[in-house]
């Protein structure tokens, strides 16, 4: 059992987002900032071999979705543990307030539409589960209506994971005083300031309601096949570490393999 299943929530397990620790440091106990450089350093390369692999092997995908409260971390997230892996194995999308179009349809439909194909990494900077917890928090459709949603959602994933893809799905866990220190510093700096968005306020005051949403909807939709992990995120150094360890973790085990040629390659002579 790899460590980093500390930080997976079992199927059918409810998360105590409450009473978890957001400063929690324990795959690397005695670690410093400083001295965590040379460590992700190494990380990183890994994941860059592992990445190739994948693409080597052309068989399978991994999807990562990423979701957090605003300020986890999810963009330098993505910048900091991709940054050694080849962008053109990758594929990030971001998914917002929906448009006209993407609201005429179901709400799975924009979605499907943005996971990888065969040999790729896909990235959710947010994801379909914006639609069990900004809408379910907000009340933008009724709750007879999203209510259902982590039955869809737990088949759509089921349907990736049958027909090829690896999911990792992690929220990033800060702390609500690590959310207002990390909105201060962006309203302090003026290469910050365009990140600052007056209604991340109103979101901020609806916290307890979203750590609820959070809560039922890693419960409902954490599965074998499609686990949730929340990783402690106050410290982003941390963070990066873990997320990269679950990343290695998961592509490891998908035996994965390069190619045999169908060529010998002792008999051929480059001219
Ligand atoms: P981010 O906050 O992720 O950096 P944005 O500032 O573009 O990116 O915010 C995206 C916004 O879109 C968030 O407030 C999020 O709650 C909202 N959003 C995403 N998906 C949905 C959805 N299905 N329904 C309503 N709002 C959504």
């Amino acid at each position: 059992m790899p460590d980093t299943d500390m930080y997976r929530i079992r199927k059918g397990e409810v998360p105590d987002l409450v009473g978890m620790d957001t400063r929690d440091t324990s795959l690397y106990p005695d670690l410093r900032k400083k001295a965590s450089l040379p460590v992700m350093a190494d990380l990183t390369r890994r994941l860059a071999d592992l990445q190739q692999l994948l693409w080597a092997d052309g068989g399978r995908s991994l999807l990562l979705v990423i979701q957090a409260m605003d300020t986890g971390g999810k963009d330098s997230t993505i910048r900091k543990v991709f940054s050694g892996v080849n962008p053109q194995g990758v594929d990030v999308h971001g998914f917002g307030v929906p448009t006209e179009l993407e609201l005429a349809h179901d709400y799975l439909w924009r979605v499907h539409a943005r996971t990888p194909s065969d040999g790729r990494i896909g990235i959710f900077n947010r994801s379909h589960y914006e639609d069990v917890l900004v809408v379910r928090v907000l009340d933008l459709v009724p709750q007879e209506r999203w209510s259902k949603r982590y039955a869809h959602i737990r088949a759509f994933e089921q349907t990736l994971v049958d027909e090829g893809t690896a999911i990792v799905k992690i929220m990033l866990h800060i702390s609500r005083g690590e959310q207002k220190e990390r909105l201060e510093a962006r309203l302090a700096d003026p290469a910050k300031l365009y990140k600052f968005n007056p209604s991340d306020l109103d979101t901020r005051a609806l916290w307890d309601d979203y750590m609820v949403a959070y809560q039922d909807a890693i419960a409902e939709t954490s599965t074998d096949a499609a686990p949730w992990y929340v990783v402690p995120a106050d410290r982003k150094w941390y963070r990066n570490l873990a997320i990269s360890r679950i990343l290695i973790d998961t592509i490891e085990g998908l035996d994965l393999e390069f190619p045999e040629p169908d060529f010998d390659p002792s008999t051929i002579t480059i001219a």
